[in-house]
């Protein structure tokens, strides 16, 4: 007898599909922070589209993304998809997750019921003109952040995915182990190896910006394996030790540094003065901790308004600041006589191809590529894992819920 819901962790007949879910929930009448706006609640169990698929989902990565969501800041992602004709009242995030393949809609052809995945956190209509024409479908202008800038997402019982983001999950990896990396993980090897010529190449220092985040101990690695320098920044030492652990050749604690923010009025001489004497003495310690007189020729950066001007500064001559977020804020001022003069980049960069994914998962399967599991917590604390990296309270590395997974 089949059931119309399932207790989160009792597992239903492979393949069959009950009516209801379990879902960790946001609504925007309680937008706030994370362990406001998330609830567990019970939901219908979304229909699949043509090349679509069910996942019954065993673990979700935690991310930044749906800390934006739970504050309905800076976008409102219920009223948007409202906007586009979408009915549902509610969002469920999520945009990393493994499990299992459960059903699958018309036209899929490259997985089965049955099939263990890790599933990616992004979507686009492989029919669109553009990817048509040629175009990475991530630069695609209907690609969208699944689970973000989407609905049914893998705070759920089951998540609905297209074909493309299924990948083989390597048996090496737990559950919760392949639901937390890919997002942080691909987001920084395409920072750091999808931006030609400025790529990670033997002996090329790279300034990284919250070393101990998720995406600061992806890119420490993946520096480190292309044969980079990777130099760390972090607001406490015991943070700057896991960067060590993990390969950095050294950290800056940013804590004993003031200059942040955007940047005087370049009018305002004393402002100025005090500016620079505050970035020259950062980049004093920069050329301390690589042993000379160089300075990064990558600068990964997702901090935003509040340390552009410094990346901006510090980064090479020709070199790149490659940015993916902006945590501290979108309203950053950048020196454009730093930018031209010295012909430096400053690029976008969104998450990654399903190529670089990948390539990722390849470098995890192999024990290359350290997931950082370091926070592993039951589905009802979606909220408050979410509130801790709010508050920037939570451990070093990537963190994860079990969804439908066994506690170990
Ligand atoms: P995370 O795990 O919270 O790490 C971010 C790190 O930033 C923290 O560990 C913190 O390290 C550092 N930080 C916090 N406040 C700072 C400040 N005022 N100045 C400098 N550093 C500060 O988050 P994450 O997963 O790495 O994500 C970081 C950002 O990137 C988020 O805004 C996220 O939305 C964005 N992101 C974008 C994409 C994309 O595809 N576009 C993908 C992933 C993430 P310390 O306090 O130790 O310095």
């Amino acid at each position: 007898m089949t059931k119309d819901l399932y207790d989160i962790g009792e597992l239903p007949p492979l393949g069959v599909v009950p009516a209801r879910m379990h879902a960790s929930v946001i609504r925007p009448e309680r937008y706030g922070p994370p362990e406001q706006g998330f609830a567990m609640e019970v939901v219908d169990v979304p229909s699949l589209g043509p090349g679509q698929i069910l996942v019954w989902v065993m673990a979700a990565g935690i991310n930044y993304n749906n800390v934006w969501a739970s504050l309905g800041y800076p976008y409102d992602v219920v009223a948007a998809r409202q906007k586009q004709g979408e009915p549902e009242d509610f969002h469920i995030g999520g945009s990393e997750g493994s499990g299992i393949v459960w059903a699958v809609g018309e036209g899929v052809t490259t997985v089965s019921v049955g099939d263990e995945v890790i599933v990616t956190g992004c979507v686009w209509d492989e029919s669109a003109t553009d990817i048509r024409m040629g175009a990475d479908p991530m630069t695609s202008s209907t690609q969208k952040a699944w689970g973000y800038e989407t609905n049914y997402g893998s705070f759920a019982q089951f998540a609905r995915v297209t074909e493309y983001q299924c990948h083989p999950k390597p048996a090496n990896l737990s559950w919760e182990e392949a639901a937390c990396f890919l997002l942080t993980g691909a987001t920084a090897y395409r920072q750091l190896t999808g931006w030609a010529p400025h790529t990670v190449e033997p002996g090329d220092p790279v300034l990284i910006w919250g070393g101990a985040g998720g995406l600061g101990s992806m890119a420490i690695q993946i520096t480190r394996i292309r044969g980079g320098i990777p130099i760390a920044v972090v607001s406490d030492d015991e943070r700057g030790k896991f960067c060590l652990e993990l390969g950095a050749e050294g950290y800056i604690n940013r804590k004993e540094f003031d200059h942040w923010g955007r940047l005087p009025d370049i009018s305002d001489g004393a402002a100025m003065g005090k500016w620079m004497k505050g970035v020259r003495a950062f980049g004093t310690k920069f050329w301390e901790i690589l042993g000379e007189r160089k300075a990064p020729k990558i600068v990964l950066e997702h901090s935003g308004q509040s340390t552009i001007p410094t990346s901006m500064y510090l980064c090479d001559t020709a070199g790149m600041v490659v940015i993916c977020g902006g945590t501290t804020g979108y309203n950053a001022d950048v020196d454009l006589r730093f930018l031209w003069m010295r012909q430096k980049r400053l690029q976008g960069s969104h998450f990654a191809s399903t190529k670089q994914c990948r390539q990722v998962i390849a470098l995890a399967g192999s024990k290359k590529l350290d997931p950082c599991l370091s926070w592993v917590g039951g589905f009802e604390e979606t909220g408050h894992a979410h509130q801790l990296m709010h508050e920037n309270k939570h451990p070093s590395g990537n963190m994860a819920v079990r969804v439908n997974a066994p506690a170990a």
